[in-house]
């Protein structure tokens, strides 16, 4: 195949190696957009946008299980596609990778995926009482329901839409409720629940990378309502730590980033200062660092642990050099490992 556009003859590197391809995931709501625009999915040449004749290949991963990938081949690498699949294969073994020969085919692969998912949703915005639905049903509410929906919503055919109103409600915003009343349930799940939940796995499975359908931010800040006298740090920890995560899924500020930062040195000094007994189950309940660093900003940071070092400065605290030891570690894990230098520095 040629490296030039056939249109305008400017270069297309598109057009070279694999040729366009076009990668989609179930939980990927504008990918699913495009695989259904028999627009969207032409490829383009580089430089002027012409439409080019080819084919792209389209790969679509699959949660599964088994977890697998569904791939149209692309018209470019034609004569390759046996070379390149195997290329696949021995590089991820465990995969379920499967050749589908048209985009119409695995355009009916992803309507029985999607559909019920849809089905599901349509279930729940037909019950009478949504919350007792979502405690019935919240292992099955995760994102790829609630990226179907979404996705349901855009009207695609192919019997998967959804309507745009339910009794009177957009039903985007229904649905944007039932996704808070979701996450909500699973971020106090874990203090009901004996055995292995891990509070860090829930927000991994039910929040990280998920579609924020309309409303739902707003829907869960009410439902979490406003900060409360609540003596205990678990229900606040938990809560706040939900919202940290879904405003960096939704790509928004989170309005309590300050509380949540406080709450997060609070839990991590408490469980190195022998807050609570050595075996007890909360010690495995702080979110993970990776979570920690992406929700928890230096500005943040930077108020509670100057703050927490100035009150034992103040109080003449024998606890003052120990407490800064362990500040500067959780610093570390929630990537400002520079911070408590910087803020002696200053002082
Ligand atoms: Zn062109």
């Amino acid at each position: 195949m040629t490296d030039t556009c056939p249109v305008c003859g400017e270069p297309a590197g598109v057009l070279t190696g694999l040729g366009p391809r076009v990668s989609l995931n179930e939980a990927d709501v504008a990918g699913l957009i495009t695989l259904f625009d028999d627009d969207a999915l032409v490829p383009r040449c580089d430089a002027n946008s012409c439409r080019l004749p080819v084919q792209p290949m389209i790969t679509m991963a699959v949660a599964g299980p088994p977890a697998g990938a569904w791939m149209v081949p692309g018209s470019v690498m034609a004569g390759e596609w046996e070379a390149f699949l195997a290329g696949v294969r021995a590089d991820a073994p465990g995969l379920a990778v499967r050749t589908v020969p048209s985009v119409g085919d695995l355009r009916v692969l992803v309507t029985r995926l999607l559909g019920p998912r849809v089905a599901l949703l349509r279930k729940a915005l037909a019950a009478g009482d949504r919350r007792a639905f979502v405690a019935e049903n919240v292992a099955e509410l995760t994102p790829a329901v609630f990226a179907a929906g979404a996705f349901a919503l855009t009207g695609p055919g192919f019997g998967l839409d959804l309507p745009a109103r339910t009794r009177d409600r957009p039903t985007a915003e229904l649905l944007g409720d039932l996704q808070a009343g979701v996450w909500w349930l699973i971020a106090l799940f874990w203090l009901r629940a004996s055995g292995d939940l891990r509070l860090d796995d829930l927000l991994h499975r039910f929040a990280d990378d998920t579609v924020v359908l309309p409303g739902a931010l707003d829907a869960l800040n009410a439902h979490i309502g406003e900060p409360g006298d609540e003596t205990r740090w678990v229900v606040p920890y938990s809560l706040e730590a939900l919202r940290a995560t879904v405003c960096l899924a939704a790509g928004q500020p989170n309005p309590e980033r300050q509380r949540w930062s406080d709450l997060y040195f609070g839990f991590e000094l408490a469980r190195r200062g022998g807050g609570w007994d050595p075996g007890s189950s909360l010690h495995h309940q702080g979110v993970s660092d990776e979570r920690a660093a992406a929700t928890i900003g230096l500005h943040a940071a930077w108020i509670t642990v100057g703050e927490r070092i100035r009150a034992l400065q103040d109080e003449g605290s024998p606890e003052l050099t120990v407490t800064v030891q362990r500040l500067d570690e959780i610093c570390g894990q929630a990537g400002h490992p520079k911070l408590v230098a910087a803020l002696l520095g200053e002082n």
